[in-house]
């Protein structure tokens, strides 16, 4: 009996590492006058020139396969922007792509620009992290397989993120298939995967959080009320992206608290999806903050959900009503 999805995983495996090589070398390049000047142009061309790769391999082995992706080509064809699109182009060419020229590339990228929701899908954040990546810090290639509203494959590209095992490796990609486990690899070496898992304290005195570091995407001050409510006593760690549900797949923290700062702000699946089976896989739960399962069905948003909470999963209920007895209070 064949393992189910094993094609898939593979196809998303090579794609993500492919992509994440690409960014890992842009994300080199950035020089102290680029970060002065807060240019944002590697992180644009590692944007797209990471879309298009992706979307590339799943269209060659899938192309009956939708791919809602964060990004589309229609600025870049435009004639100001031609000069990103060649430097896009350079790029997928350095990465050994032979048939890369200024429309081969738009169409891969405009590959992921489906909208809605289908019964098969996937769902491509092709830089999560985009502050991450142009700090010089932490950022993700996240892409996820989602079946009938479940997601079934999710690959987590984490070029910043040192090895679980091996500290001295920096670079990893971690992958999770539903029903078999959440596992680690090298981005850049040959090394057998290895199976990472949650934490398992009940104790919140003894636990960590990880969240944003970005204060416009998580309130820091609604999680600092929640953490001295609860008696948790380490300092939070920041994060850009996904790498956060990783932290916590692999027990490096024991929750990341995702808290909505305005109302109306829908989450986005790219944002998300690999993440959660990865965290799921490795025994946590996800929930949004009222303990509501995430309902990856309503398209590119998670419109029924409000923030998101990531547990080991014994500090998962104590949290949430913590959570939801704070907001009462307010
Ligand atoms: P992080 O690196 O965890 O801070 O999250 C980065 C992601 O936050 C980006 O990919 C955006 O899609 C998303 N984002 C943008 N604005 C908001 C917001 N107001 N609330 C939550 N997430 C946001
Ligand atoms: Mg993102």
């Amino acid at each position: 009996m064949t393992t189910p999805f094993q094609r898939e995983l593979q196809v998303a495996l090579a794609a993500v590492r492919q992509a994440s090589l690409i960014c890992r070398s842009v994300q080199a390049a950035i020089t102290d006058e680029v970060l002065e000047k807060q240019d944002k142009s590697p992180v644009t061309v590692a944007d797209f020139s990471s879309q298009a790769v992706i979307c590339r391999a799943l269209n060659a082995a899938f192309p009956e396969d939708p791919i809602i992706g964060e990004e589309d080509a229609a600025e870049l064809r435009q004639t100001e922007n031609h000069e990103f699109l060649e430097k896009i182009v350079t790029e997928l060419s350095a990465a050994g792509i032979p048939e890369s020229n200024a429309e081969n590339t738009c169409r891969w990228i405009d590959q992921g620009g489906a909208k809605e929701y289908s019964s098969r899908f996937w769902t491509l954040d092709p830089i999560d992290g985009t502050k991450g990546f142009l700090r010089k810090e932490q950022y993700a290639v996240s892409l996820a397989l989602i079946i009938d509203g479940k997601i079934v494959v999710g690959v987590l590209g984490c070029p910043n993120l040192p090895h679980p095992v091996n500290e001295s490796i920096k670079g990893t990609i971690y992958y999770a298939v539903a029903g078999q486990g959440a596992f680690a690899i090298p981005l850049d070496q040959e090394q057998a995967a290895v199976p990472i898992g949650v934490t398992s304290t009940s104790n919140f005195s003894q636990s960590r959080f990880c969240e944003s570091v970005e204060s416009g995407h998580s309130s820091h001050g609604l999680s600092q009320q929640v953490a001295e409510k609860l008696g948790i006593q380490k300092e939070p760690r920041r994060l850009d992206s996904q790498a956060k549900y990783a932290v916590v797949a692999q027990g490096d923290a024991d929750i990341y608290m995702r808290l909505p700062t305005r109302v109306g702000y829908r989450e986005k699946i790219w944002d998300h999806a690999a993440g959660v089976l990865l965290v799921e896989e490795a025994g946590g739960t996800v929930t949004d903050i009222n303990g509501k399962p995430l309902e990856l069905n309503h398209g590119f948003e998670l419109t029924d959900n409000q923030g998101v909470i990531v547990t080991n999963g014994p500090l998962h209920l104590g949290l949430i009503e913590t959570l939801n007895k704070l907001a009462t209070d307010q």
